[in-house]
């Protein structure tokens, strides 16, 4: 096994930074290290500064609800469901589409007739949805949960 280290340039706040590459040999480990300081371009710093500020875009166009919890639940839960709906965007935005549709009069007619004891507020319809499984828990509580331990739950145990 051999290392070697990259030094790679931040291409948004122009920092120097490093990374370590390994490779089953020396010319293996060279290659790599060319190939890093060719790609990587952001600094840890500005990765991370770039990955909230794309988790912050993401939750407005959901209209993620604020989370409650711990700190630290709410943390964990924050990054579960972006990743989650991160995965299948397009999926999401036609189940956030749906949501809306939920209050609009063609579907309260259609969800008074098939749920006739049940109110048909747009969330507890898709409460229904969840419990009937028209819908996935989980995506339910990436889009609609602002409880963050249950966010977690439905999440990890998809
Ligand atoms: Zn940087």
């Amino acid at each position: 096994m051999a290392k070697s280290i990259a030094t790679c340039t931040c291409s948004t706040c122009g920092a120097k930074f490093e990374k370590e590459v390994f490779g089953h040999n020396r010319a293996e480990a060279e290659s790599k290290r060319t190939w890093a300081e060719d790609h990587y371009d952001l600094c840890p710093a500005c990765y991370k500064a770039k990955q909230a500020s794309d988790d912050d875009r993401l939750a407005t166009e959901f209209h993620l609800p604020a989370l409650t919890g711990t700190e630290r639940q709410i943390s964990y839960a924050n990054s579960l469901r972006i990743q989650h709906i991160r995965h299948i965007p397009e999926y999401f935005r036609e189940l956030r589409a749906a949501y809306e549709s939920f209050s609009t009069p063609e579907i309260q007619a259609k969800a008074k007739d098939h749920y006739p004891n049940e109110e048909t507020t747009p969330e507890n319809l898709a409460k229904l949805f969840v419990r009937d499984e028209y819908w996935r828990k989980a995506d339910y509580a990436a889009l609609l949960e602002s409880d963050a331990g249950k966010v977690i739950d439905a999440i990890r145990n998809k």
